[in-house]
């Protein structure tokens, strides 16, 4: 055996171990001197069918993957690019799209200019590129499942800190808030007041119009209260069926007790549609007021407590009525 015989020998061996198909093609006559043949029967193609010019080959190219691959020609022969190199889809006899790969080069370039013969080699990349492909596909699901999450996550904070009828904040998220809002009024010896709001005699309401028109009068004593507040600043929580409480941050007696006489007003004055014929509910709120002054170290629930017993009071003075404890 000669060295050429061997030389062959042993480049066939080095393809075939690395699954390489080796191909040629003659630049200047446009002809494929050397056939990827094995490309073509592992596509399912018989010897009879393997296309023998640079057309036919092309014409197996995924549409989306033709430009890529003239382009990447293009850029070796101009000089662009020292190597041909770039990753495509052949479609196989059944018609199923295959991924392979192409790494080539000008092998005579430097002897004669401009070089005529383009060698390389194609390779089988589909395994690769599936897993890239499924690897793709589960980070965009992932991506979309932690978007619903958060989606998810954001509506079950406001379920937990809000009331479902009304929307205005729960008793634990008043608790919480007007904890943080008495600790700050005492760190800065600033005013803080809080009012307990209670709608009058409101079992009758029930009574008369039923416990969904209840509800209705429910959502309009809370938005009068809403109203009355200042947002980002005051808290208004539904503390219990027909009661609220307002924390109202550097506010002092006297502004309580005006915001207080101006929210029983608006209660008062309010004709609730409570049926869908027209049927109007009015009812009356009774409210105790609390504030706690410099030095006062009681606790937000103190507080709460004493406005409570002002509303006691209000009752006991006959409804639709304001009053306040005078402090301990
Ligand atoms: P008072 O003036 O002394 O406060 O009298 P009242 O009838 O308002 O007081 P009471 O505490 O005896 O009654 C409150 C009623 O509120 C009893 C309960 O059935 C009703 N209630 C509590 N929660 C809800 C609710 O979410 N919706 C409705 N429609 N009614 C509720
Ligand atoms: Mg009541
Ligand atoms: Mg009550």
């Amino acid at each position: 055996m000669g060295d050429a015989d061997l030389n062959k020998d042993r480049l066939e061996l080095a393809l075939e171990a690395a699954g390489l198909d080796l191909w040629e093609n003659d630049l200047i006559t446009g002809e494929v001197t050397l056939k990827a043949s094995k490309t073509f029967v592992e596509l399912g193609f018989s010897e009879e069918e393997i296309a023998s010019d640079l057309q036919g080959i092309y014409g197996l190219f995924h549409p989306d993957d033709l430009g890529k691959v003239k382009k990447a020609v293009d850029d070796h022969l101009s000089g662009r690019m020292p190597q041909y190199r770039c990753e495509f889809r052949l479609r196989s006899k059944s018609g199923e799209w295959v991924w392979y790969a192409n790494y080539g080069r000008i092998m005579d370039g430097k002897s004669s200019t401009p070089g005529k013969r383009l060698i390389g080699v194609t390779f089988n990349i589909d395994d690769r590129k599936r897993r890239e492909g499924e690897i793709e596909q589960i980070n965009r699901q992932l991506t979309e499942q932690n978007a619903l999450l958060q989606q998810l996550n954001a509506a079950l904070a406001l379920l937990a800190a809000n009331d479902s009828l009304t929307g205005l904040s729960n008793r634990r998220t008043l608790m919480e808030l007007g904890v943080n809002e008495c600790r700050r009024a005492q760190r800065f010896g600033h005013p803080l007041s809080v009012l307990v709001v209670d709608i009058d005699l409101f079992k009758a309401v029930n009574d008369d119009w039923g416990h969904l028109a209840g509800d209705r009068v429910i959502c309009a004593v809370a938005q009068a209260c809403r109203a009355r507040t200042r947002q980002g600043v005051d808290t208004v929580a539904r503390y219990g069926g027909e009661e609220f409480v307002l924390v109202l941050p550097e506010t002092d007696t006297a502004e309580a007790l005006r915001l207080a006489e101006s929210l029983r007003d608006a209660v008062a004055a309010l004709q609730v549609v409570v049926n869908d014929t027209g049927g109007t509910a009015r009812v009356t709120v009774s409210i105790g007021v609390a504030t706690l002054h410099l030095g006062d170290e009681r606790s937000f629930e103190d507080l709460v407590n004493q406005a409570d017993k002002a509303l006691y009071q209000a009752k006991e003075t006959g409804r639709n009525n304001v009053q306040c404890c005078a402090a301990r």
